[in-house]
């Protein structure tokens, strides 16, 4: 059993209904267990900046898929929820289900790297995690909770508390 973190993306086609739909899918899977969801939060988009704000929030489970399992159930969900993949780096989209954490594992493969490369420069990743983990260490020792304080939130604002969505 591995104890794993997912962040969730989504600026298109009422990113409210991909956010629920898609925490809907995961806490309905067999293959894994739903721990806990953050809040919902909004942000200002990364990348090319002429497209609708974000909606992120971070989901902690458990499973026993194997790190490759985990990726095709998520690239499963992003595709029966109407992802389309573009050229464009960082466009819009109606979900990004991205693993951050699998267990205290280091994975360095051509179709997954984890920790996700980018989680500690990105605060709406950053702030729901440690919303919801804040003790939790990476598996370079660092800590959420001070990654997080560390980090300019770049305006994140919660946007729905879990009781509100999850
Ligand atoms: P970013 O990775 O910077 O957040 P993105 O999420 O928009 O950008 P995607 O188009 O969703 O990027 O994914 C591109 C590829 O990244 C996927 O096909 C997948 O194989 C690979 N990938 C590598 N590591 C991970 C990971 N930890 N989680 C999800 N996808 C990953
Ligand atoms: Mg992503
Ligand atoms: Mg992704």
């Amino acid at each position: 059993m591995a104890r794993c973190f997912l962040a969730l993306g989504s600026n298109l086609v009422d990113p409210l209904k991909q956010a629920i739909a898609a925490r809907q899918t995961l806490a309905a899977s067999q293959q894994l267990t739903l721990v806990k969801s953050s809040s919902l939060y909004q942000s200002r988009p990364m990348g090319p900046q002429d497209q609708p704000d974000y909606l992120n929030a971070v989901f902690e489970l458990d499973t026993e898929l194997t790190p490759l399992e985990l990726l095709n159930l998520t690239q499963k969900i992003e595709l029966e929820q109407g992802r389309q993949r573009k050229d464009e780096r960082w466009g819009p989209r109606t979900l990004d289900l991205d693993i951050l954490l699998y267990g205290n594992q280091i994975i360095d493969t051509p179709r997954l790297t984890v920790p996700h490369y980018g989680m500690k420069q990105r605060e709406f990743v950053l702030l729901p995690l440690a919303e919801i983990a804040a003790d939790l260490h990476l598996p370079d020792q660092s800590l959420v909770q001070q990654l997080a304080a560390s980090i300019d939130s770049n305006g994140l604002q919660i946007f729905k508390r879990p009781a509100d969505w999850a």
